[in-house]
């Protein structure tokens, strides 16, 4: 079918996430996905652009991996499906968590496998309460996350998360989260004249009572909020903050995990051991719906010493397919040394944002670690003069960029406008030069047009 039909067809039966409906049933589909090879995308009609975003974070391994496409044929003909309730199993699925368990850091030895990040954070959020009811403590069943944060849009995730579009997407969320203010490192380490001691995660448990708190839980560099960094300390802070209190630690590495920050875990660059390490994205490259919650021993022991029955489960939970390209991926990220990749082109990729803030007049706040990284656009950088929000300065950039060749993501919450890079972990030298190229010619028109 072309263009038009394909159109006409999505506008009249398919609801895409993240859009606004109405705007989508008016226009149609902005763009219609034919191809992909390595960092390179294809449209329907034939324009050809650098994914500068791994598409939603999460194909790190690049489009059209052959590699990757023959274990999935050749696991399907094998074995299609196999249940991981009432103990069966498969190969692919054992082999996996114990390769997932090999990268993990510390002892998170364990792995819960899911169908992608939301379900991961459900997860543990669940196996968290699950927990502390085994121990004797049913009543520890808050959650603790931050403001601005991202885990996911089922029930459970959706509650957790702070921005505040998908939280208040619907008039009614799951009981018991609590929202904390973000990265307020002073306020963790106990200065109660911080202005947001009352709103910190300290200042949350003491008001709450850690008897009634199950678990914090926290992107270790917050990617949908805006690709935003803690300050060095903060993690460790919130670690031993836990700690003291008697409260799991849930780390969301669904962005993070499996090299995009230059190091294999998030958490591996401030070395802090989460309680729960919830994954997704990364694992499979974009190429198979896998998630995976990773727990440490103490919590695996906690389960063990119980009679209890694990009343949790999906029926693609360790899905032999979906795990036999999860373990592929995996090797492949060791065999090619795809994480020092990450670091080395991300090192790059700041130089080259950083040139940019240098040549052109609307740059700011430019941030990044291995290959995710984020800059801002400022009506006046100088003097601290945002652009007026009616301008959509963040979505005219990127929409420039993507008629450049180059896709990107913006993101404009509370005011900021901010645009995110995060290209396939593959990526090469030339292709980093690539981008930086097509973003500064991006700059150019956008400083016409603004
Ligand atoms: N957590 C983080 C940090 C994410 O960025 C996302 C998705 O972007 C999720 C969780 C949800 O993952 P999924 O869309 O696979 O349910």
């Amino acid at each position: 079918l072309n263009k038009l039909e394909l159109s006409e067809l999505d506008k009249k039966h398919y609801l895409h996430p993240t859009t606004p409906p109405r705007a989508h049933y008016l226009s149609g589909p902005s763009t219609i996905f034919t191809e992909g090879k390595g960092i390179y995308l294809k449209d329907i009609e034939g324009k050809e652009r650098i994914d500068g975003v791994s598409m939603l974070w999460n194909v790190n391994l690049g489009y059209g991996n052959e590699e990757l496409a023959e274990v999935a044929k050749q696991q399907m003909l094998k074995l299609s499906y196999s249940s991981s309730f009432s103990g069966q199993s498969n190969e692919p699925a054992i082999l996996l968590a114990q390769k997932v368990a090999s990268l993990a850091p510390g002892d998170l030895n364990v792995c819960f496998f899911t169908s992608g990040g939301s379900e991961s954070n459900d997860t543990a959020f669940k196996l968290a309460r699950f927990y502390w009811k085994v121990k004797g403590q049913p009543e520890k069943t808050k959650i603790i996350s931050l403001e601005q944060s991202f885990h996911g849009v089922t029930v459970g995730a959706t509650s957790a998360t702070g921005i505040e579009g998908f939280n208040k997407f619907t008039t009614s969320n799951a009981p018991n989260f609590l929202t904390a203010a973000a990265h307020v490192l002073n306020a963790e380490l106990g200065d109660k004249s911080d202005p947001n001691y009352s709103r910190s995660i300290r200042g949350i448990i003491e008001s709450e009572g850690s008897d009634n708190i199950a678990a914090v839980i926290l992107e270790p560099i917050q990617g949908a909020g805006g690709v935003r960094f803690p300050p060095d300390g903060y993690l460790q802070a919130v670690r031993k903050l836990c700690d003291e209190h008697n409260i799991l630690l849930i780390a969301d590495e669904v962005i993070c995990g499996f090299g995009r920050t230059g190091k294999t875990f998030g958490v591996d660059n401030w070395n802090i051991v989460p309680d729960f390490l919830c994954v997704a994205k990364g694992i499979s490259s974009g190429y198979a719906h896998l998630g995976a919650v990773i727990m440490r021993e103490h919590v695996r022991e906690a389960f063990i010493q119980s009679d209890e029955m694990m009343f949790h489960g999906f029926t693609y939970s360790g899905h032999p397919m979906a795990c036999a390209v999860g373990l592929k991926t995996l090797e492949i990220l060791e065999r090619d040394q795809i994480v020092k990749n990450s670091r080395l082109r991300g090192e790059e990729l700041l130089k080259g944002l950083k040139y940019l803030e240098s040549n052109y007049k609307h740059i700011t706040n430019i941030r990044g670690l291995g290959l995710l990284a984020g800059i801002e656009l400022v009506k006046d950088p100088e003097n601290g003069i945002s652009f007026d929000p009616a301008v959509h300065a963040a979505a005219l950039y990127t929409d420039i960029c993507m008629d450049l060749g180059l896709q990107l993501r913006y993101f404009d919450w509370k005011g900021t406008n901010t645009v995110a890079l995060a290209p396939p972990l593959i990526i090469t030298s030339q292709q980093v030069e690539e981008i930086i190229n097509r973003m500064s010619d991006a700059f150019k028109r956008f400083e016409k047009q603004i």
